[in-house]
């Protein structure tokens, strides 16, 4: 059983990382932010209650998040492990974390906040399939249209100037803190998370003594 977080700032690559990891390890991956995204395109109850926090790109009440956290890894449908992504965000809900499961390491994705920058406002989204692209690595062959199902590309509502520089003072300010409480704990795993995606699998790969990546699987996301 392998149970992993992955941590970084918004547009580390974090989302990625995690899919990798998680598919060929046969893990699951719990991206608290996609299960968000879910309920909006859904338009479900819990989308009504915190899309204008998450379009602006602020926490979604610890509450809510807990008990999203909660009712997913209740489900046991991990049974190989998951790779939790976007998740715990602050302290309080490090501790929710700390108190209910344990986990062998936390996977921490290194980015510049310019690099980050760079990369989220160039993020985007094909509004039917979902598929992520990205205008500087990741470049659809036909502008603004997703290859395989030629839906059009979309950014998220939380990619702006605005909600970006939102993110990342709430990531310095309320995540870094998290890291210190595992560091405590010997959990954490520093990767950089600059060089291209398949080189910072391998890196995640080497640094949990996990079985070496084969880049036959297509690299998505950012
Ligand atoms: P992400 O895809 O991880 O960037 O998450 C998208 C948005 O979902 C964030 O900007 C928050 O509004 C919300 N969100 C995701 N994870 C959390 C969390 N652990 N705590 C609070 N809000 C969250």
């Amino acid at each position: 059983m392998r149970k992993y977080i992955i941590i970084g700032v918004q547009g580390c690559g974090k989302g990625t990382q995690a899919h990798l990891l998680s598919e060929s390890l046969d893990l699951v991956h719990i991206s608290v932010g996609d299960i968000f995204r879910w309920h909006m395109e859904n338009h479900t109850k819990l989308a009504a209650r915190v899309r204008r926090t998450v379009a602006a790109g602020e926490l979604v009440g610890d509450e809510v998040v807990e008990d999203i956290v909660r009712y997913r890894l209740d489900l046991h449908d991990w049974n190989y492990g998951f790779v939790l992504d976007g998740f715990p965000r602050n302290e309080s809900q490090a501790r929710f974390f700390l108190e209910c499961y344990d986990i062998n390491a936390v996977i921490n994705i290194q980015v510049p906040d310019d690099v980050v920058r760079e990369r989220v406002l160039a993020r985007r989204l094909c509004s039917d399939c979902g598929l992520d692209y990205n205008l500087i690595y990741h470049r659809p062959e036909v502008r603004g249209t997703c290859d395989v199902c030629g839906g059009s590309l979309v950014s998220r509502p939380d990619d702006t100037e605005e909600a970006l520089a939102k993110r990342l003072e709430d990531y310095h300010s309320k995540t870094e803190p998290v890291l210190k409480l595992f560091r405590k704990k010997e959990l954490v795993v520093d990767i950089d998370g600059t060089p291209t995606p398949a080189e910072v699998q391998q890196s995640i790969r080497s640094a949990l003594r996990l079985p070496a990546y084969t880049p036959s699987e297509s690299v998505v996301g950012a």
